[in-house]
This record gives C-alpha cells, sequence and structure tokens, in this order.
C-alpha cells in the first residue's frame, strides 16, 4: 500500500530571523520564506510576522495540511501553547502564541521549545530515526539540548527539560547567560568561544588563524577555527580539541544520569567535525561509569539546511503519526 504524503507547515522562530516552509510527512521542504523578526518591536509585531510569513506560503500551496509546528526558545507549556520569557525577546513575559496561531489559521498548532523540536526533528526524519534513545545537542550561539526516550520527547514537569548547556562543568567557572557559573554553554557556546579565541589568539601569533581573519576580530568564527585546523594550524586544532573535551565530560555525567549513550550533534559548531566528534567520543568514554564505557555514540545530525523548519515541522507528524 502506498502511503498517501501529507504536508505540515513548520516555523523556526529564531532571535533574528522566522523560517516558515511546507514539508511533506517524508520530509522535503516545498516552499519556504524567512522573515526578519525584529524582536526589539515586541510580541505583537513578531506575531503578525508569522502570521504574513505562513499566509504567504500557504496562499501557493492548497493542500491538505496536517497542522502548524513551530519551533520557539523559551519554556513552551504544551496545553495552551504558551511561550514564556525567550532570551532576546522584549516584552515575552508570557505569549499564547499557540492559541493565537491556531485561531488565525483554524489548524492543529503543536508548539515546542526550539532545541526540543530540533529533536523530535532527528527522530522524525534524521539520525535518529533508528534509536530508541537518544540526545540531540545543538551548538549554536547557545547549547541547546533535547532527550528522546523511548521515541519520545523527555519534556520534564514544566517542558524545560534538556538543558544540557547549562550542566556545570566547573564550579569556579565563567558566568553564563543564564547566571550559573562554569556552564558548559560559558565554554562552548558562539559567543564565548569566540571570545577566549579574541583572548588567546595574541599569545599564538604564529597561528593561521590571525592571517585568515585578516588581523580583524570581526571576521572571527568557529568556520576560521575549522578552515585553519584543516590546513594544519595547531591552535586552531587545540580550540577544537578542548571544545570537544568540555563538551565530552557533560555529556559522560548525562550518560551517566540517564543510561544513554547516543549522541546526535548539530548546529554550526559541529561543523567542526570529526576531530571535534572524536574527542567528545574519547573524552565522555573515558568518563563514564564502566558498564556505558564502550556504548558511547555520537553522531552528527541529518538534518542540515532548514533543520529549524523540518524540526518544527515533525512536531506535527510526531503528534499525529
Ligand atoms: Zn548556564
Amino acid at each position: 500500500m502506498v502511503n498517501k504524503l501529507r504536508y505540515a507547515v513548520g516555523v523556526d522562530l529564531g532571535g533574528t530571523s522566522i523560517k516558515i516552509g511546507i514539508v511533506s510527512s517524508e520530509g522535503k521542504t516545498l516552499k519556504k520564506v524567512s522573515l526578519n523578526t525584529e524582536a526589539e518591536k515586541g510580541p505583537d509585531y513578531v506575531i503578525k510576522q508569522i502570521k504574513k510569513g505562513i499566509h504567504s506560503i500557504l496562499a501557493a500551496n492548497k493542500i491538505n495540511l496536517k497542522g502548524i509546528g513551530i519551533g520557539a526558545p523559551g519554556v513552551v507549556t504544551l496545553k495552551t501553547g504558551t511561550v514564556e520569557n525567550p532570551p532576546n525577546f522584549p516584552g515575552w513575559e508570557k505569549v499564547e502564541l499557540g492559541k493565537i496561531i491556531k485561531k488565525e489559521f483554524g489548524l492543529p498548532v503543536h508548539i515546542e521549545n526550539d532545541a526540543n523540536a530540533a529533536a523530535v526533528g532527528e527522530l522524525i526524519f534524521g539520525a535518529g530515526k533508528k534509536y530508541n534513545s537518544f540526545i540531540m545537542v545543538t551548538l549554536g550561539t547557545g547549547v541547546g539540548g533535547g532527550v528522546i526516550i523511548d521515541k519520545k520527547l523527555y519534556r520534564g514537569e514544566f517542558g524545560a527539560a534538556g538543558e544540557v548547556g547549562h550542566i556545570t562543568i566547573d564550579f569556579n567557572g565563567p558566568k553564563c547567560n543564564c547566571g550559573s557559573f562554569g556552564c558548559v554553554e560559558a565554554y562552548i557556546g558562539n559567543q564565548y568561544l569566540v571570545n577566549s579565541i579574541r583572548n588567546e589568539l595574541p599569545s599564538h601569533p604564529d597561528s593561521l588563524v590571525n592571517k585568515l581573519i585578516e588581523q580583524d576580530y570581526i571576521n572571527l568564527t568557529p568556520k576560521i577555527i575549522d578552515t585553519a585546523a584543516e590546513l594544519g594550524d595547531e591552535y586552531a586544532a587545540s580550540v577544537i580539541k578542548d571544545t570537544g573535551r568540555y563538551l565530552g565530560s557533560a555529556l559522560a555525567s548525562v550518560s551517566n544520569l540517564l543510561d544513554i549513550s547516543t549522541f546526535i550533534i548539530g548546529g554550526g559548531v559541529a561543523g567542526f567535525g570529526k576531530p571535534l566528534f572524536d574527542e567528545v567520543i574519547k573524552t565522555a568514554s573515558s568518563r563514564v561509569l564502566k558498564p556505558l564505557q564502550n556504548r558511547v555514540k555520537v553522531l552528527p545530525a541529518k538534518l542540515k539546511n532548514d533543520a529549524g523548519i523540518k524540526g518544527a515541522s515533525a512536531l506535527v507528524y510526531y503528534v499525529t503519526g
């Protein structure tokens, strides 16, 4: 029997842009748009942008839709579709986004925290398809996480579970954006990583990184570090190794806590590729309890382009099957 393809709208609500697309039940993006979030204009404006984007793609695709999935920053309450305190969204103490979008379009709306949506995206369409349980880690501006147990997203009591980025790896470490100290994010979140390289570079005057950024720190990105390491630069290689060590130590704790040893890693910094993954496996394996030692598996995320849109649309298929 041939399954008829189904469709869902995925909305990836980010701090700088809102990406919206229609994704088939096979995981193909049919049409997409991107709008500026302009979060500083407050919730009413952002909601208007979301509605505008969804209307524009629906106008061109009059197909039988199963629903709308939204991946949003902050803590999400499923019952009401409420988004609470997303970082960098002024005025969003509590916004009933799910309700508002449902009313506008008359379709079921499934809303989740964006890191959780990324985990569901890998479960439905990506590298997590063949695993019962895994932890998804997204290495971006922040370090996000999502926990899948027995094919189900573990949300915790209030929907805030899976914050791998805020595991303390150094009791006396640097201050993190969340208010705590020594979180893994305070070492390997994009901004922190770039800042620490900026501080260290003057002590590595021969590093290729100096040349690649043309002596201008504004050009410093994780991608540059990757390029320099590939060209054999020792300092860049050491940055990637350290990143793997920080992440590997945090993941060892996660493994010990949950007895889950499969990790899927996505996001920009994951572009460091094999050298990063090798170091994460090495560190995590050496730190987990003995019975788990040979089981640690670290896989790259499969959803790359449109990962946010696909993860959001996967929320619909996760619920409707
Ligand atoms: Zn933190």
